[in-house]
């Protein structure tokens, strides 16, 4: 079996998974002998209302018998279902929408919507991020290296990620005072010359270790931007529709972005991402002749799933769901860490949440190969999880993100899992 992957796959992320897959239900993996495996990752943080959702299923059947496919200057109900949906959904003035495929490509077009808008080619992001690995996306996702895959987009800076646990600057004891913020603008602003056209953010810096954006950074964020004439981008490919306890996780900070971008959770497994706007930006870009053109633009059958998703998020209630699970099982790794002196800290929001591995509590000293001794443990013990970047030399932050329809019982077995996997491994 190794070899037929090895003999016909690109290896796009090294060693594939020790398995083939049959079958995908709710959280539940099948292989292809038979063993189940349940999902803390939710595919790739897409498949958040659990895999093969009935209403999705039905949904994508019902598109596939009317159109598949249209050329892009084409819309048919479904596209405008779903976009007046996400208005719907979203705060003023966050009306207008793109139907695209990945994550990467709705930030590579809000990028050049801020381009449009402002006339400046500039873009800021944090280290420790990850908005795609398309040219300009790639070129702000600073959570890993970008040796040999140069040159990247001119005027991409990063400044420092308010990482409170282990303070960039080395300045904040206890609670960030985003002295980092500030500090990074001033590096920027040397920097620059004199294009900035908008910065990017994750509200919860997931894959450069689930770090969650302080209170208040957004706001002060938004603050930068206006002082500089930028626009502000919020990439919630992963935080959007639930997963962090409210339906968007930048309403937490009581900021409104100048541009969206959301996709994974939003096709519930099938490609499909947007990039949301207001009329007064939309309106600007569409006179300065902004164009994007991709092949799938507006595509019926990902618009069918996503407004089946919509659905299935309002009558499964999963917003509310994510946060009270979230806190179940926040508390439980909790317990998990008076057990277990290696669990450094745990952090997150919602159902987005990180477990720090280090060698020592007092020092903070990463524990570099424990992370992905305890994930390979965890999937042999059947609890499938992915581990992100944290600090050291190799990745020690584990995370745990569920489906939103998640139960406490597979709460309660993920658990028990991870309790035996760290034993094991420290033994
Ligand atoms: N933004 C964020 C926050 C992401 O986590 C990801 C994917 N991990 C992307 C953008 C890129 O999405 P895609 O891989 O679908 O292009």
């Amino acid at each position: 079996m190794q070899d037929e992957r090895e003999r016909f796959l690109i290896r796009y992320a090294g060693d594939f998974a020790p398995f083939v897959v049959d079958t995908a239900e709710g959280a539940w993996i099948t292989t292809k002998e038979g063993e189940r495996i349940l999902d803390f990752t939710s595919g790739q943080i897409s498949s958040t209302l659990g895999h093969n959702h009935p209403k999705i299923v039905e949904a994508i059947q019902r598109s596939l018998r009317e159109v598949i496919h249209l050329n892009s200057w084409m819309v048919n109900d479904d596209v405008l279902e779903l976009a007046s949906r996400l208005a719907a959904l979203l705060p003023d003035p966050l009306v207008r929408s793109m139907l695209l495929n990945v994550g990467s490509e709705t930030n590579e077009v809000a990028f050049r919507l801020a381009k449009a808008y402002t006339g400046e080619f500039e873009m800021v992001g944090l280290t420790r991020s990850y908005h795609g690995l398309l040219a300009g996306a790639n070129s702000v996702t600073f959570s890993m290296g970008h040796k040999g895959y140069g040159p990247l987009v001119p005027g991409s800076f990063a400044i420092p990620a308010p990482y409170e646990y282990r303070c960039p600057i080395r300045h904040c004891q206890n609670a960030c005072d985003k002295l980092c913020l500030d500090v990074g603008f001033e590096t920027v602003d040397q920097a620059s010359v004199g294009s900035l056209a908008g910065m990017v953010v994750e509200p919860v810096l997931s894959t450069g270790g689930i770090i969650p954006l302080p209170d208040g950074y957004l706001a002060a964020a938004k603050q930068k931007c206006e002082e500089r004439d930028m626009l502000l981008i919020v990439d919630e490919a992963q935080t959007g529709f639930g997963r962090t306890g409210t339906m968007f996780a930048f309403e937490q900070d009581g900021v409104t972005p100048d541009i969206l971008t959301v996709s994974k959770t939003l096709g519930g497994g099938v490609p499909l991402g947007a990039t949301i706007t207001s009329a007064e930006i939309e309106d600007r870009c569409a006179d300065n002749g902004f164009m994007h053109l991709t092949t799938h633009v507006s595509d019926p059958m990902p618009a069918a799933a996503g407004v089946a998703v919509l659905e299935v998020i309002e009558e499964e209630n999963l917003v509310e769901r994510s946060a009270q699970m979230g806190e179940y099982l926040t508390a439980q790794l909790h317990e998990l860490q008076d057990l277990h002196e290696e669990i450094g800290c745990v952090r997150g929001r919602g159902l987005l949440v990180g477990v720090e591995l280090v060698v020592d509590r007092d020092t903070k000293e990463p524990a570099s190969e424990l992370g992905a001794a305890v994930t390979a443990e965890c999937l042999r013990l059947g609890l499938s999880m992915n581990i992100v970047k944290g600090d050291g030399p190799q990745r020690n932050c584990l995370r745990m993100a569920p489906p939103l329809s998640i139960t406490h019982e597979e709460i309660d077995t993920a658990i028990s899992i991870l309790d035996r996997a760290i034993t094991t491994c420290t033994k």
